[in-house]
């Protein structure tokens, strides 16, 4: 290919120039039109919800500013939209790093089989797991469905994940007019300003910034984590999640960081969090098999499940109004800043799914608009995984007690009255059950159950025999 060649590398779920296979392919030709499509046509009900919206915003902000402002931006069906580029300019080669969501996977077959018409080369690589789904089978062939044989036998019986690559040492960016590109604001990905800023106040997004992230983490943070990061007050855990969703960062950067912190006298910890990088790989990998995963229960002996309909308190659910302080910080958290600690997404989860009975597909849908970190493999295995349903899942029989969760992992609750300020003059003893507390200590505390601060919505042992009453009668 001649040096001054042009080649088209679209980014998608890869915001970053280091370690990027596609972008690195198409540098090494010569000139590169770097693009991004946000594509609601093809996505159809796996469109981003709002709050993963602002954060690509930002993020596309961020790695236009690296290009130089030389990324194109584009809304639509991205099959026509690459098209017509190929149409109308010199394209030698179009470079894309690899999704793995169902309706990405089908629209990027249809690209290829249009692109294989032309003589255009045309590549995809990985740059966003560290083993690719269909490398990683039992000896029979099939797909693993239980994660610690996927990641002991399967994963790690591989060769380890591949040293990231550098940034391209030199980027000759397309600048000319292009026809029917748009400008970022453009995409339309910020709504309602005072929610979306105030979210963006808990975060700093973008390439650098999850390098900064990373390193801090691996300095700071992994001795303690395999400990730490079951207490949300603590800052035990990366918060690498959007940015890996992203792309900002490579799971493959996060390996080999953790990796080389192992070798500096941190080897438990980073074990710890090498597994949980392995955790997201697994729901990936399960996608990529089980391509229902985000509709359909992974084990079909949940298909008559008799789950409950109950608006007024789904919606005490989601607005945090439960009158249980751990569930009310969580989903408070998530709505003021787009992320939930794992332990406490499983809490919550926990009493959606058995405490009320409610479908996981409805919990799985709110975290879905609210989280910044929202990525249908993860959520859909990790809230399929709670209800019981799903690969490797809890057991029915585990349900959570929010109570006892709160009084282990945030005994002091300082986690939960960053979020439930109004609980601050309660006792210690009284915090994690207010409706507990006797009348003259609420008084005291200046809080009215029912005005200040809700009323529990349902009784935890009644519905716990409930659920398992209803669990007991699956086929
Ligand atoms: P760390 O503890 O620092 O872990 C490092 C990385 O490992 C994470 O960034 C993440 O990429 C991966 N990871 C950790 N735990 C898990 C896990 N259980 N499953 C898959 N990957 C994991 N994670 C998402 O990224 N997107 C989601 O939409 C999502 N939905 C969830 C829904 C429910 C109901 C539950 C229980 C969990 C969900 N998770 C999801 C998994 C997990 O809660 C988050 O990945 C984690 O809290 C992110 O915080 P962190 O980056 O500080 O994690």
């Amino acid at each position: 290919m001649a040096q001054n060649s042009l080649s088209l590398v679209w980014f998608r779920q890869d915001l970053r120039l280091a370690d990027n296979p596609a972008l690195t392919a198409a540098a090494n030709n010569g000139r590169v039109l770097p693009i991004y499509i946000l594509d609601d046509t093809a996505a159809g009900d796996a469109a981003m919800g709002a709050a993963s919206r602002v954060w690509l915003h930002h993020s596309l902000a961020d790695l236009n500013r690296s290009l130089g402002g030389a990324l194109r931006f584009f809304r639509g069906d991205a099959k026509k939209i690459i098209e017509r580029l190929t149409k109308t300019l010199p394209l030698e080669g179009v470079y894309w790093n690899r999704c793995y969501e169902p309706w990405r996977r089908q629209r990027d077959t249809e690209i290829k089989a249009m692109l294989a018409q032309t003589d255009i080369d045309n590549r995809s690589f990985n740059a966003s797991l560290l083993w690719e789904p269909w490398e990683v089978k039992k000896a029979d062939g099939s797909p693993y469905r239980v994660f610690t044989p996927y990641y002991q036998k399967g994963c790690l019986a591989l060769d380890p994940p591949g040293e990231p690559e550098a940034p391209p040492a030199r980027l000759d960016c397309y600048t000319d007019e292009l026809e029917h590109s748009l400008r970022l604001e453009q995409l339309d990905l910020l709504p309602r300003p005072d929610w979306q800023k105030a979210m963006m106040s808990h975060w700093t997004v973008g390439e650098s910034a999850a390098r900064d992230r990373l390193e801090t983490f691996c300095e700071e943070s992994l001795d303690g984590y395999r400990e730490g990061r079951d207490f949300p007050a603590r800052r035990a855990v990366s918060r690498l999640s959007p940015h890996l969703h992203y792309g900002e960062i490579s799971p493959r950067q996060a390996w080999h960081q953790a990796e080389h912190a192992a070798m500096h006298g941190h080897a438990d910890g980073s074990a710890h969090f090498l597994r949980e990088l392995a955790w997201r790989e697994f729901s990936y990998y399960l996608l990529y098999h089980f391509e229902d995963l985000p509709r359909k229960n992974f084990n079909p002996k949940f298909d008559g499940f008799p789950w409950r309909k109950d608006e007024a308190r789904l919606q005490a659910w989601r607005q945090g109004k439960t009158g249980f302080p751990i569930v009310d910080a969580g989903m408070r958290e998530l709505w003021q800043t787009g992320y939930m600690h794992n332990r406490v997404r499983m809490i919550v989860a926990s009493f959606l799914v058995k405490n009320m009975l409610l479908d996981w597909r409805i919990g799985a849908a709110w975290f879905w608009d609210c989280l910044v970190d929202a990525d249908l493999a993860s959520n859909s295995a990790s809230w399929q995984w709670c209800a019981g349903s799903g690969a490797d899942a809890a057991p029915y029989f585990r349900i959570f007690n929010p109570v006892l969760q709160s009084e282990k992992f945030d005994a002091e609750g300082d986690y939960l009255l960053r979020f439930c300020p109004e609980l601050e003059g309660l006792p210690r003893r009284y915090l994690h059950k207010p409706w507990e507390a006797p009348a003259d200590v609420l008084q005291a505390a200046g809080i009215k159950l029912g005005s200040d601060y809700p009323q529990p919505i349902l009784e935890l042992k009644a519905t716990r025999e409930r659920a398992l009453e209803t669990f007991k009668s699956l086929p």
